[in-house]
């Protein structure tokens, strides 16, 4: 799950790294009010998890309460690399010295994590890599040791950043090992002119996985927390269901059960030439109304020619998955068609139990490659209701 700035910054705030006073609201004329607190002139910021906000018009300066109420009326409601802004956020202005990027990413190939650091921040740092990398210091952190002092004076060195800096690597570890996070980003940090190190923005990822235990983003991940993108409307419907689903950007539906088994289907059905629409993974005992649930919800998406039902039986028996998918089909109605392939446990059972439901729109096969095959083809054919 992906933290707003103010969320971050709230986060940065405990531990110790300085940040601009500053505070959010979802309301232009309560900017203006927060403008007054804060002392008249102020950065108006878009609360959207998306980076380039400055770019994209959403990062403004205010010269005073009027001005941050009519700059705010401006930013709510925008679109940021298609994420509706809701809530800004209002800054006390700082007068940057120096921009500088740090931030820790897991690095999964590694099994490490990664600090990855530059003098040269403000800009993307995406862009200061390509054009100099020699720019951006890239550190091997191993989770165990951990960000010593030695270690981020090393980080600290090899970026070039000043040493004041090195508190603020130390503290942002810390944010990154007690919150829980796969990335911890600070792009700027910032020397002010008076020579004080600030939080300008901050980029935090948490990792789902842990989220029941971080008592103060609640479980699920999948409440609220979003600005439109985030949470894809039929993820979101699915997460709502308890369904394992991943919305992808093809035309086949896949149903399957074993994660396994549905990565696989994906890549068979992109061998027959289509794209799978989405991965959806129903686990063991595949009841009538998980199987439901996952049908409405390919259905639903607009994308979706053509659905592929791919189990393969084992505690969970064929003649259960048919019977299952018989009763969806009393709740749901099928507008697309449904090739079903049965193997495993009680396959023969289960495939006399569709054969006896006889739908118009449900095929059968019985090999993962003829199913997957014959999915593709009445995908592809564009099958329109
Ligand atoms: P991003 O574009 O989404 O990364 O948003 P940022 O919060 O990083 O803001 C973009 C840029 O605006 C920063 O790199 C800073 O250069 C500038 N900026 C943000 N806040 C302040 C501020 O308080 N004072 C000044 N002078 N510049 C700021
Ligand atoms: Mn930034």
């Amino acid at each position: 799950m992906d933290l707003f700035e103010h969320q971050a910054r709230e986060l940065f705030e405990d531990y110790g790294i300085s940040v601009p006073k500053a505070e959010v609201t979802d309301s232009a004329r309560a900017a203006r009010a927060a403008a007054e607190r804060l002392g008249g002139s102020v950065v108006v910021k878009a609360q959207v998890k998306t980076g380039g906000r400055g770019k994209a018009g959403g990062v403004k300066l205010a010269a005073d309460p009027a001005a941050a109420e009519l700059t705010a009326r401006q930013i709510l409601g925008m679109d940021i690399k298609g994420h509706t802004v809701r809530k800004v956020m209002l800054a006390q202005p700082v007068t940057i010295e120096s921009e500088f990027y740090v931030s820790y990413v897991l690095d999964r190939a590694a099994g490490r994590f990664l600090a990855i650091a530059s003098a040269e921040g403000g800009m993307e740092i995406e862009e200061v890599a390509a054009a100099r990398p020699e720019a951006v210091a890239r550190i091997p952190v191993h989770p165990a040791e951990g960000v010593t002092e030695a270690k981020a004076a090393d980080i600290a060195r090899a970026a070039g950043l000043p040493p004041e800096t090195v508190p603020v690597l130390r503290a942002l570890w810390q944010v990154l090992v007690r919150e829980d996070a796969l990335l911890v980003e600070v792009n700027p940090l910032v020397r002010t002119a008076d020579g004080a190190i600030l939080a300008l923005d901050g980029k935090i990822t948490l990792d789902d996985n842990a989220l029941f235990r971080q008592a103060r983003w609640g479980t699920g991940g999948t409440q609220d927390q979003g600005d439109g993108v985030h949470g894809d409307p039929l993820e979101a419907a699915a997460a709502a269901k308890g369904l394992n689903y991943v919305k992808l950007d093809g035309q086949v539906g896949v149903i399957g059960n074993g994660a396994g088994l549905v990565m696989s289907t994906l890549d068979v059905v992109a061998g027959c030439g289509a794209r799978p629409a989405n991965f959806l993974d129903i686990g063991g005992g595949a009841s009538a109304q998980v199987m439901a649930d996952g049908l409405s919800v390919i259905l639903s998406d607009p994308d979706v020619n053509a659905v592929l039902v791919n189990v393969f039986g084992g505690i969970t028996a064929c003649d259960a998955v048919a019977d299952g998918i018989v009763q969806a089909l009393e709740s749901v109605r099928l507008t697309k068609p449904l090739v079903v392939r049965l193997d495993g446990n009680s396959a023969a059972r289960g495939r006399a139990i569709l054969d006896g439901r006889a739908h118009p729109l449900v095929q059968q096969a019985t090999t993962m490659d003829d199913a997957a095959r014959q999915a593709a083809d009445l995908a592809r054919a564009g099958y329109a209701n």
